[in-house]
């Protein structure tokens, strides 16, 4: 019989031009045949993560090839090299990232869909494209969840990879800590010889200088490298004091913004976190919320927790009347400031039409349009049925609102300088108009 060595690199040439020359490099040659007993034949890597992605991605091809090399049927195992014997081996990293924060459940709708497809293509190509990439936005839209879903995406499809999430403010207590101890040589090492850096918060940071100033030569090591680095702040990085040079840097890359969620996202993501916790809100639950709670995720998160731990602890399933008792200091925070008529004063004042001609019954194009955008502003940002907005639109029907929502809707998803124009009026509208 043909000894295991042999049997492998049998196997290896094979494999070697039928799979990416990456992979084959980085998973594949690293293999250690250990053991052929009848048909189980035991493969060593380096660690946990080796195996699992190789189970993932190559067990089935090389099982295959090895049945055909031996001509029986083989059953493969691969397992992480183990400490004893072997000098030392590296210990088994786990993973370091919350494993609650995934792309599978991160909800893509119109405001955070940039975002999204940019964190995907950083994940996939870390370095290569978007580097820097520049995520801002209000609290509680997401952007600690890309990060990690960055991180946990990397960390599982490559294990060789080094990837590190940080706070800013873990970043400058570290910091702080390696000037009172002496220890900035390990801090550069720690930061510097990363393929993926992931910053969270960097707003935290305005005017540390020292602080900055060591980002920015960590930062300017990894880019150098074509290492990828990502940060996220709650704006857009001119409107911080940061150090300058670190802002110029930003701009080399990709800065983008998450957008709050309109209704719809809302309702998907209130239906995919009640599903995950195993919550059953009815219809009419799911559209209180996702009326009442507009801009941030995290409030919605709280209150579909907060119903289903008062349903389970009453032993009663959940009512408009529950939620709204369960809910009304939560749901109050944020109770509609706009009004209909407020968003009607904006949109005339915006398309210099009078009150009359957009609540009449002219087809004109513009002033058309203006209402269209009447429409939809008022139902993403008033509580308003839609029944009650075609009333409040000289009595039409609540077919006509859709239509002019749906229409408007497809503008802003088409067209950036339609979003950019509903945004604007969106925030006039919430600041009272005019
Ligand atoms: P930020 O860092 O922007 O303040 P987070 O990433 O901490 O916001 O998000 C707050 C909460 O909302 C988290 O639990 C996160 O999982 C959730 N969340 C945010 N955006 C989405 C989304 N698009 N789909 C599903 N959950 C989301
Ligand atoms: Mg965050």
């Amino acid at each position: 019989m043909e000894s295991l060595e042999t049997v492998w690199n049998q196997v290896t040439n094979i494999l070697k031009p039928r799979v990416d020359p990456y992979h084959f490099r980085s998973y594949l040659l690293p293999i250690r045949p250990q053991a052929w007993v009848g048909n189980h034949i035991v493969l060593e890597v380096p660690n946990q993560r080796f195996v699992d992605w190789l189970n993932s991605a190559y067990l089935e091809l090389i099982q295959t090839e090895l049945s055909t090399i031996t001509g029986r049927q083989m059953k493969v195992r691969i397992v992480p090299r183990n400490g004893n014997g072997n000098g030392g081996a590296p210990a088994i990293p786990s993973n370091p990232f919350n494993n609650r924060y995934l792309y599978e459940n991160f909800v893509v709708g119109r405001g955070n869909s940039t975002a999204y497809a940019a964190a995907r293509a950083v994940a996939e190509h870390p370095g290569r494209v978007y580097n820097p990439l520049y995520i801002y936005s209000a609290a509680g839209l997401g952007k600690t969840h890309l990060l990690h879903a960055i991180g946990n995406d990397t960390f599982n499809s490559r294990p060789d990879l080094k990837i590190a999430y940080v706070t800013s403010e873990e970043f400058t207590n570290e910091f702080i800590q390696s000037i009172r101890y002496e220890r900035s040589e390990e801090l550069r090492n720690k930061y510097r010889n990363l393929d993926v850096l992931l910053v969270d918060d960097v707003q935290f940071l305005a005017g540390k200088e020292a602080t900055l100033n060591e980002l920015f030569h960590t930062f300017n090591t990894l880019y150098n490298n074509n290492k990828q680095v990502v940060f996220t702040s709650d704006r857009p990085p001119t409107e911080i004091n940061l150090d300058e040079r670190l802002v110029t840097r930003f701009e080399w890359g990709l800065v983008i913004d998450i957008q709050p969620p309109d209704i719809e996202t809302r309702i998907a993501i209130i239906e995919s976190k009640s599903e995950s916790e195993g919550v059953e809100l009815p219809d009419e639950v799911v559209d209180l919320i996702a009326q009442r709670v507009r801009s941030n995720i995290r409030t919605i998160e709280g209150a579909i927790l907060r119903l289903s731990a008062f349903a389970a602890i009453s032993e009663k399933s959940i009512t408009l009347k529950m939620a709204r008792e369960v809910l009304s200091n939560i749901l109050g925070r944020e109770t509609p400031k706009v009004s209909i008529e407020t968003i009607q004063r904006t949109v005339c004042n915006h398309f210099e039409i009078s009150m009359k001609q957009l609540l009449g019954r002219g087809r004109k194009s513009n002033i058309s349009f203006a209402r269209q955008v009447a429409m939809y502003l008022s139902r993403n940002l008033t509580d308003s049925k839609l029944g009650e907005i075609g009333l409040s639109f000289g009595g039409r029907d609540h077919s006509t609102v859709i239509h002019g929502y749906n229409k408007v809707r497809d503008l802003v998803e088409r067209d950036p300088d339609n979003a950019a124009l509903i945004s604007r009026l969106e925030r006039l509208a919430a600041s009272g108009g005019e």
